[in-house]
This record gives C-alpha cells, sequence and structure tokens, in this order.
C-alpha cells in the first residue's frame, strides 16, 4: 500500500502505554508494568509489517497516566519535523490508553496536519493470551498510509475516531473507545479502509510557536471540578487561595451547577481566574445561554482543560 504521492514511509513514535507493557503471567491482563518494551520490539512482533517502510523512534517510555507537558512539548516537535519531510505518508504513536484522548486532541489543535498522525495503543499487556497491541499497531500503519488520510486519529479495535471525538468509554474491555454522538470516522477491516466520516480539517492548527513560547514547567494551572450533589465552593476557593489560571467545571446535564459552587466560579471570574463550563455526561454539548458561564461547547472535561490550557498560552 502507498499513498498517491509516492510517500510511503511510516514514522512509528513509542511513548509507552500498555501495548508496550509486560506481566509476569500470559493469563495476567491487568497486573503489569506498563511502557516496558521499546517501538522497535512492537514493530518485531508483527511479521505483517516486515520489510515495510517503516522507522520507529523511542520518544519517551511512560505510563499515559503520567503524560506531561514537558512530554508534549517535545511530542508536537518531533511530529512536525517527521510530516515536514516529503518521503513520509504519516506517523504513528503509540500511547497508552489512559490519556491518548488527551494527547490525540493537544496534536491536533496544535498541528492540525495534513498527513494522517494515527495514535494507537492496547488494552492488554504485549505479554497476553491475546494481546490486542499487534493487530491495532498493524491496522494504524494502515490508516497512515491511505492516500487522502488526514488529521490526528485514534486506530483501536478496528475503528477510526477522530481527535476531537474520541473518548476512553471503558475501563477493561478490548472496545475501550468510543466516537461521541456516533460520529465514528471509519473502520479498518483486513487492512482496508471504510470511511464513515470526514477526515478532521487541515491547516488551522495553533502552531508550535503558541506551546513552546514558555517552558513546560510554566504553563498555565488549569484544574478539573465536578458537579455533584452537595456541591460547595470549598475546593474553587481552596484553588484561589493557592494559585490557579484556569478552571473547568464538569456541571450535571446541560452544565448546570449548584448555587453554591456557581456563586464561587463566579468568584474566580472575578479574579482573573478563565472558567469553563462542560458537562459530565458521556456526550452532548453545553448549550450557551445568556448570563451564564462560558460553555465549553461539546468537549468532554478534558478536553475543554486542553483546550482552555492553549487559550492561556497565548
Ligand atoms: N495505564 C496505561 C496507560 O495509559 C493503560 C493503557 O495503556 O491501557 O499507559
Amino acid at each position: 500500500m502507498s499513498s498517491s504521492n509516492n510517500s510511503n514511509l511510516v514514522v512509528i513514535l513509542g511513548t509507552g502505554g500498555t501495548i508496550a507493557g509486560r506481566a509476569a503471567q500470559a493469563s495476567d491482563n491487568v497486573g503489569y508494568k506498563a511502557a516496558e518494551l521499546g517501538v522497535q520490539q512492537l514493530l518485531d512482533a508483527i511479521p505483517a509489517l516486515a520489510g515495510r517502510p517503516l522507522e520507529a523512534e523511542q520518544l519517551a517510555q511512560l505510563d499515559s497516566k503520567d503524560m506531561d507537558f514537558a512530554t508534549w512539548q517535545k511530542l508536537a516537535r518531533r511530529v512536525a519535523e517527521h510530516l515536514a519531510r516529503p518521503e513520509v505518508a504519516g506517523l504513528v504513536i503509540t500511547h497508552g490508553t489512559d490519556t491518548l484522548e488527551e494527547t490525540a486532541f493537544f496534536l491536533q489543535r496544535v498541528l492540525a496536519p495534513a498527513k494522517p498522525v494515527v495514535l494507537t495503543a492496547a488494552m492488554r499487556p504485549a505479554t497476553a493470551l491475546q494481546t490486542d497491541g499487534p493487530q491495532n499497531l498493524l491496522d494504524a500503519v494502515a490508516v497512515a498510509v491511505h492516500p487522502g488520510a488526514r488529521g490526528v486519529l485514534t486506530v483501536f479495535a478496528g475503528a477510526i475516531h477522530s481527535a476531537e471525538q474520541v473518548r476512553k468509554v471503558h475501563s477493561y474491555k478490548v472496545e475501550a473507545f468510543a466516537s461521541s454522538d456516533g460520529a465514528l470516522l471509519g473502520l479498518v477491516e483486513e487492512g482496508v479502509l471504510r470511511l464513515l466520516g470526514a477526515w478532521p480539517a487541515a491547516g488551522d492548527g495553533l502552531g508550535l510557536a503558541r506551546i513552546e513560547a514558555r517552558a513546560a514547567t510554566a504553563w498555565p494551572r488549569v484544574q478539573i471540578l465536578l458537579n455533584h450533589v452537595g456541591a460547595d465552593g470549598a475546593l474553587v476557593r481552596a484553588l484561589l487561595a493557592q494559585g490557579v489560571d484556569g478552571l473547568v467545571v464538569a456541571g450535571t446535564g446541560n452544565g448546570t451547577l449548584s448555587h453554591a459552587l456557581e456563586a464561587a466560579l463566579r468568584e474566580a471570574r472575578s479574579a482573573g481566574v478563565k472558567v469553563l463550563r462542560s458537562t459530565r455526561c458521556d456526550a452532548g454539548p453545553v448549550m450557551e445561554s445568556a448570563g451564564a458561564l462560558p460553555s465549553a461547547g461539546a468537549l468532554s472535561p478534558v478536553k475543554a482543560r486542553v483546550q482552555l490550557l492553549l487559550d492561556l498560552l497565548a
């Protein structure tokens, strides 16, 4: 398989995760250590990739629960550098499932690439009886060389998701990701793509300068809070006392907030803290309404936090 402009090299950037995890027993799907195997070892375990034009680079080796801003900066820069090479058709990033949707959304907002950047992962370690990593990686490469594919994508369990829509929806099952509101981009079936939606728009990325102007240690502090029965303003006031730049509140339903939580958030806004209102529902937007705190639209709380971070970095 090759892309229309004769670029057919795929660069695989390894960042760790369960896909690179190892357990002592093949029957153990949860008692493993993530981020143990190198990305080249993951590729070597897939005979179908032998002889394909691939380049492997170990960018990080971590459990994605510990993903950090410094790694994001490094990753965005390397992705941009590889995408600029004419011989590169696309990139694959191996990642942990836990924060994959945050990294995907971050890269899409910063780079909005005209070539495909495909994040993939696994729910089971590489040592499992039925590991899902090799098939996911093979499918990700198929998408990375597909003519016309573009944008930051997630390929997982035979499905293609956009960075905007993808969410981890299950803590254990191999089918762990879904696209919100049924907006699935496509399927990979025996290496063949069946497109169900449109590739993401390209060219409207915020650019590397936005995220490189400040050291990762000096990035804004943005925290996520939740509305729930009996929610009060104590956490907001504690954060204000400590120093915070932005707050995302995962409201109930259409972004609704208890009186006490809303009052505290308005105090925070008056003190110069940026506030965005999202929803703790699994899908759906928060509709703007006159006089209400600003809405995060249809972004999930974690993606609204990425958006707010990027806004504050401007
Ligand atoms: N904790 C792991 C990670 O996110 C889970 C996984 O990859 O499935 O790196």
